[in-house]
């Protein structure tokens, strides 16, 4: 039996921001996560400056690439809206073994399946134990099936669906482009450019509301790969992989006991623009906080909306939910 004072399931941004923060102040933790990093995980990359305060990073120092973008070019019910702003894109593949290994914490390569209560101890797999318990493994984190699933199911509404393609590619434009609810699609496609010519290209949706439609997310791909045939000269193929995650519902239950779970093992992607990096981030330093110095874990105090609060953003998040159990 291995044994550490904090297991972190997942090495994602949320783990590893918390390990991160964990090892800094002296515990002894382990990460365990199934993928031999570094790892493939769907993502357009897209950060924000919050994220880049947030883990005090020196983007000159970033050993990989890293492309800052001036606008957004926004485009709504057929009307180009560019944005001034400065927002960033990096390659998770990149990104996250980065993070991980910056976190100085220990970290294996294993896949958690079984979680047991043992005393004051979390069992897993009958091969690690710990004191604290960090789910960090996002959609199908073990942490939050084994011991946060009855306290309060997923609202099945909140959940997206998503389809995403990373390649190189020369790209000539430079601007990041966000289509919104094209065709009547609950949700965007994006064209993401990154560094030393690559390019993320994916369509997400709300899942309850296409599926009401009759409508599959494939169907909105096809249109999407026609665009960018007719606009950028790109190929798509027909049959991009997915990947499934939950925008922001109620988080008064994200620990029980000396568990936690953050990131989108809690469900805490933005609900105006799904946006989870940071929220991942933000909740696995907070956990990391309360393990080391009882700080309450009080994941109200990350916003719900990338955008603010503003009547705009209410409109975003309203336009994706339909108001669906409103975050706090
Ligand atoms: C197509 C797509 C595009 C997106 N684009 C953006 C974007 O541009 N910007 C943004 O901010 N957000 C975006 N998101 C959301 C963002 O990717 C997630 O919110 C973010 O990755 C959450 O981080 P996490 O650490 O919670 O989980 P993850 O990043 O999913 O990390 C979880 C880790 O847990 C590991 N794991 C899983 N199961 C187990 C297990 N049983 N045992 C051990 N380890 C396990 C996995 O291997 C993985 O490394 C996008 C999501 C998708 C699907």
């Amino acid at each position: 039996m291995r044994d550490a004072d904090v297991i972190v399931v997942g090495g994602g941004p949320a783990g590893s921001a918390a390990a991160a923060r964990l090892a800094s102040g002296g515990a002894d933790v382990l990460v365990l996560d199934r993928a031999e990093f570094p790892r493939q995980k769907l993502c357009a990359g897209w950060i924000t400056p919050e994220v880049v305060r947030d883990l005090d990073l020196d983007v000159e120092r970033y050993p990989h690439g890293f492309l800052s973008f001036r606008r957004l070019h926004w485009h709504l019910h057929g009307m180009r809206l560019p944005v001034t702003c400065v927002q960033h894109s990096i390659r998770r593949i990149e990104f996250d073994d980065w993070l991980l290994r910056r976190s100085a914490a220990p970290s294996l390569v294993h896949a958690v399946r079984d979680i047991r209560r043992e005393a004051d101890h979390y069992v897993l797999d009958g091969m690690f134990r710990c004191r604290y318990l960090v789910g960090a493994a996002g959609t199908a984190c073990p942490v939050r099936r084994a011991l946060f699933e009855d306290m309060r199911p997923r609202p099945r509404e909140l959940q997206t669906v998503t389809l995403e393609l990373e390649f190189p590619f020369e790209w000539k434009d430079p601007d990041c482009h966000l289509w919104f609810f094209e065709h009547g699609l609950p949700g965007y496609s994006w064209y993401v450019p990154k560094a030393a010519g690559w390019l993320n290209v994916g369509i997400g949706a709300m899942a309850a509301r296409l599926k009401k439609r009759g409508e599959h997310i494939r169907e909105h791909w096809r249109r999407l790969a026609a665009r960018m045939r007719r606009q950028f000269g790109i190929s798509l193929p027909d049959d991009p992989p997915g990947y499934s995650y939950y925008v922001r519902g109620p988080v008064d239950s994200a620990r029980i006991g000396n568990a936690f779970i953050v990131g989108d093992s809690a469900g805490l992607a933005t609900r105006d623009l799904c946006e989870g990096i940071g929220p991942a981030i933000r909740s696995g330093q907070m956990a990391a906080e309360s393990i080391l110095g009882g700080a309450p874990f009080e994941l109200d105090r990350i916003g719900a909306r990338s955008l603010g609060e503003g009547l705009f953003s209410r409109w975003m998040d309203w336009s994706f939910t339909r108001g669906v159990a409103p975050a706090a």
